[in-house]
């Protein structure tokens, strides 16, 4: 439900908030964790223009109240405990986070002293993430990438019955700005003998992302009807695949060495509530397709269970940063375009009893729309090589080369409500190594 926090009106007295195009305006107030120096451990924060205001040292000012756990929660190294509290603790946290920072000069004066630039410090991984699952809910993305790789059987027949999905390597997601080195793997072409090296087919996949609060005890489930308050928030992801790698290994047991070298996650979490405004219906099945099993259906989800969220991916070569070129865009999607909504997922992911923990990460699978310019990695983009993009300077792609930075950008924006920006998740490729 949208309240005081969401109004349109509402102006931060940290000036920078207040730009037109700010990802991080008084109405979002996403959460991430930082650092002021190397070797600090991480604190927690809150984004607003930029700045970063620090949970700690305001917990510490006496700023956020006297809840234990919630001042616990603040105090902690990572997001993983005020991911666990769960709905009720963070809308409050939320009322008085707008609070500190609404109005034309602080309310409470010392919540300046809480203020750091976010120029100043390092943004760390928002959570201890335990485990990372990847879905596969695009339907135009298993259409377009199912025609490539199965040209005559391009969708399975599970794929409208359940989200699709897989268990992801937790121990290789970085950061946004972390550099990817480019895997070396198994690849096999055409009849010739396998052999090891440098994939030579590497792409990005551009996910929404979003992290679990509190979790289900083992053996349990979370039903769909419950399935929000098991959400924290949602961030930006980026898949890297070695497409030749994963062409060869995948079958019969699915993505491995393909996809585990990296996985990229935008810092700052976009709540649940800061979405609430953009909440719209989930994917309209067409008429023949199978409705969702019971344990898959439930009216709020049906009719709120989708996000209005726009997303683009950018690109920026060595050469075009030599020559002080902009990053140029190669396509824009919507995660309202999902086939299947995060709570289907989550609500999936728990049916056989498996128990999710607060800090567990789920992505969405690649996002594409339908047009050419809404694919959301080069695979699709250039049907596996086969149509190379034109470079504003000249240069062509099939696959990323060293050097290149791959840029997602998300934002929600819409008549009558704040723009709420998720910021950038980036990563730029280096060679594969020499040894
Ligand atoms: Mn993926």
């Amino acid at each position: 439900m949208n309240d005081a926090t969401h109004d349109p009106e509402l102006r931060s007295w940290v000036k920078t908030a207040n730009a037109p195009q700010a990802d991080f305006p008084i109405q979002n107030l996403p959460f991430g964790v930082f650092r002021r120096a190397a070797g600090e451990g991480g604190r927690a924060g809150v984004a607003i223009g930029d700045r970063v205001l620090d949970l700690h040292r305001a917990s510490e000012l006496g700023l956020l109240g006297s809840d234990q756990a919630l001042l616990s929660a603040c105090r902690a190294p990572r997001l993983n405990e005020l991911m666990a509290l769960g709905p009720s603790a963070w809308s409050a946290l939320r009322r008085r986070l707008s609070q500190l920072l609404r109005g034309d000069a602080p309310g409470e004066p010392r919540t300046a002293e809480a203020l750091v630039a976010m120029a100043d410090v390092e943004l760390l991984l928002p959570a201890q993430i335990g485990d990372y699952t990847d879905f596969y809910c695009s339907l135009h993305h298993a259409i377009n990438v199912g025609s490539i790789f199965r040209p005559d059987n391009p969708l399975m027949p599970n794929y409208k019955h359940l989200p699709v999905g897989y268990h992801g390597r937790a121990s290789s997601l970085v950061v946004s700005g972390t550099p990817v080195r480019r895997p070396s793997g198994q690849t096999r072409s055409g009849d010739a003998p396998p052999s090891f090296g440098p994939s030579r087919s590497l792409d990005y996949e551009l996910e929404l992302g979003f992290f679990v609060g509190p979790g289900n005890r083992l053996g349990t489930t979370i039903p769909l009807a419950r399935a929000a308050e098991h959400i924290f928030g949602y961030c930006l992801v980026n898949d890297w695949s070695a497409r030749d790698v994963q062409r060869w290994e995948y079958q019969p047991l699915g993505p491995f060495l393909g996809k585990s070298f990296a996985t990229t996650v935008s810092p700052w979490v976009v709540t649940g509530a800061a979405l609430e405004p953009f909440r719209v219906p989930a994917w309209e099945r067409a008429a023949g397709d199978p409705p969702p099993l019971p344990y898959l259906d439930h009216d709020a989800d049906r009719q709120r269970g989708g996000v209005d969220l726009n997303l683009e991916v950018y690109l920026s070569t060595a050469a075009m940063r030599a020559a002080g070129q902009a990053a140029v865009r190669l396509s824009r999607s919507n995660a309202r375009q999902l086939y299947w909504t995060p709570a289907q997922m989550l609500a999936h992911h728990a049916s056989n009893g498996c128990n999710l923990r607060p800090g567990d990460l789920i992505a969405s699978g690649t996002v594409s729309g339908p047009e050419k310019g809404s694919r959301g990695c080069l695979l699709e983009l250039t049907g596996r090589g086969s149509e190379p993009l034109e470079l504003p300077g000249g240069e062509r792609r099939t696959f990323l080369e060293d050097g290149d930075e791959v840029i997602l950008r998300g934002y929600c924006a819409g008549p009558g409500c704040a723009r709420i920006g998720f910021g950038e998740c980036r990563g730029v490729v280096l060679p594969a190594r020499a040894d």
